[in-house]
């Protein structure tokens, strides 16, 4: 009898433990550890991270260290790092950009009229006596029906498109995403679809609504030095933008002469209509190579090996720059140290959590402040198999001051990652919320993008509006002043002493939840019909 009740009590704390075991079963991503990596990743010693620098190689040694350390494996065969062989390219167009018709010709003004690039590694690049096309805004979106670039041979053409999409300010929520940018509305977009089309360049009309930015954005973003990645990727012989006014006096000229070419883009029935007229312009280049590195780590997973969740977060930042109040080194704390430090502190997490049935990968990627450069090549030349990997989070720029309410989803609506998210949140008393300025885009502006490019369903959210213990506008006003004095300067610092990372590690400890329960599944989350990301998973 005794030993019965021995046995049964022994049985009864076998199985309290295994109960408090699975309820407990939440590794903690470790804040302290977390602090440690943002400090030394922002401080002056890694010289603001910038691609090619010291800043480089101290940054992409350090988590290649730190993830030997935790037992990581090299992700790119027996290497950390893969290779992003990148091109500057500074190119200077001739004067006048000349537009010529039946009626004589007329020139557009560099810089005040017109802007002219490329992204051809040559020293000399032209367009004589392209014939304009008028392509409406430069969209073919199967999803949706709509074919702006139909019925033409492209070849030796220039596109004259609008920027964003028909559906904004169309008062209609059905006409693609209405007042929401989708891709198709990315000036980005409409270059590589104008280069798969076969044409010879693209024109953008600028206008300062749809883009959401002044003429003066364009002027100075599309001068000067620029990097880029070596690509096989069909490439424009000049990508170039033209102001309203210079648009106005061309459609003046055209065939199309007093007709509303705004009104006429907006019908589905849009076919191109040739204007009558010839664009010719040169650029200059000044041609410079170099490479730089993504990180990458791998945990391998014990049955799906071949099926893969990828972390991802920006290694790099600005270097060192213009002086602000007598400092020059831009450490970019926030904008990606917090990134960077959170791939360490959750691959940490996966460390000491049970093995998982997927591989779990992690990667540093670099340039994406010159336009998510790493992560483009990556998904040109992806090195885990897109349609096996499972999903993506990403992180960039994680700043609360304190645990947030609310987990602000960039990108909504896109596919069933928001599930994940939601049930994620849940768990820690949140609620998830889109991100409320979804016009302007911003879902195309971090490297979850590339991997969505390549039908890679990706997570990319923070808290970021509604606090535990503070005001809607208390929060408003700490993003607000991070936005003024902090975003892209060199006051982007880590202070130990007063930074509160309690809502960081609330945010890195969810994104480590979705991953572990993506890795232990065999599900593959889906885009939703209306995405246009869907295709590309196919
Ligand atoms: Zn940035």
């Amino acid at each position: 009898m005794k030993n019965y009740l021995k046995l049964l009590i022994l049985v009864l704390c076998i199985s309290c433990e295994n109960d408090k075991k699975a309820s407990t079963n939440i590794v903690e991503v470790n804040q302290t550890t977390m602090g440690n990596h943002i400090e030394r990743l922002a401080s002056d010693e890694f010289l603001g991270r910038k691609p090619f620098t010291e800043g480089e190689v101290k940054t992409v040694n350090y988590l290649k260290d730190e993830f030997e350390k935790l037992g990581l494996l090299p992700g790119n065969g027996d290497s950390f790092f893969q290779d992003v062989p990148m091109v500057e390219i500074t190119g200077t167009p001739s004067e006048n950009m000349v537009i010529s018709g039946k009626n004589g010709s007329f020139n557009f003004e560099s810089l005040k009229d017109f802007v002219a690039t490329t992204n051809k590694a040559e020293a000399n690049i032209s367009l004589e006596n392209s014939e304009l096309v008028f392509a409406g805004y430069g969209i073919v979106a199967p999803e949706y029906g709509w074919n702006d670039y139909e019925g033409i041979n492209w070849k030796g053409k220039t596109a004259v498109v609008l920027i964003n999409d028909p559906g904004f300010k169309s008062g209609d929520s059905t006409l693609f995403k209405g007042n929401e940018m989708t891709y198709y509305g990315r000036w980005t977009y409409k270059y590589e679809e104008a280069a798969r089309q076969g044409a010879d360049g693209l024109i953008i009309i600028h206008d300062t609504e749809p883009a959401s930015y002044g003429w003066n954005v364009v002027e100075s973003g599309w001068s000067g030095a620029r990097l880029i990645i070596e690509s096989d990727l069909p490439l424009l012989n000049v990508e170039s933008w033209i102001s309203s006014e210079s648009a106005k006096k061309m459609f003046d000229a055209s065939a199309m002469k007093d007709q509303d070419y705004k009104t006429i883009a907006r019908n589905k029935r849009f076919k191109p209509i040739l204007l009558d007229l010839n664009v010719s312009v040169d650029i200059k280049n000044k041609i410079k190579k170099d490479v730089s590195k993504n990180v990458v780590a791998l945990i391998p997973g014990t049955e799906s090996k071949d099926e893969y969740i990828i972390y991802s977060a920006h290694w790099d930042h600005f270097g060192i720059g213009k002086a602000i109040e007598g400092d020059s080194i831009y450490n970019g704390a926030v904008d990606n140290a917090s990134g960077t430090a959170g791939l360490l502190v959750i691959a940490e997490a996966f460390k000491k959590s049970n093995d998982t049935k997927r591989s779990i990968v992690f990667m540093a990627v670099t340039g994406e402040e010159q336009g998510l450069l790493g992560s483009a090549y990556y998904a040109e030349y992806p090195i885990f198999i897109p349609k096996k990997t499972v999903a993506n989070i990403n992180i960039d720029a994680l700043d609360s001051p304190g645990k947030m309410k609310d987990l602000t989803i960039t990108g909504y609506g896109q596919s069933e990652m928001d599930e994940y998210a939601k049930e994620a949140a849940e768990k820690q008393n949140r609620y998830i919320i889109p991100d409320p300025e979804a016009e302007k885009g911003y879902f195309f502006r971090s490297d979850h993008f590339n991997f969505a490019k390549i039908g890679i369903p990706a997570l990319y959210a923070s808290g970021a509006y509604e606090g535990f213990d503070k005001s809607i506008e208390d929060i408003k006003k700490y993003n607000d002043n991070y936005r003024m004095y902090k975003y892209h300067q060199p006051s982007d610092e880590y202070n130990s002493e007063t930074t509160d990372l309690s809502g960081i590690q609330l945010d890195l400890q969810l994104f480590f939840n979705v991953g572990l329960k993506l890795a232990n599944e065999d599900y593959f989350p889906k885009w939703y019909d209306s995405s246009e990301f869907k295709a590309a998973r196919k």
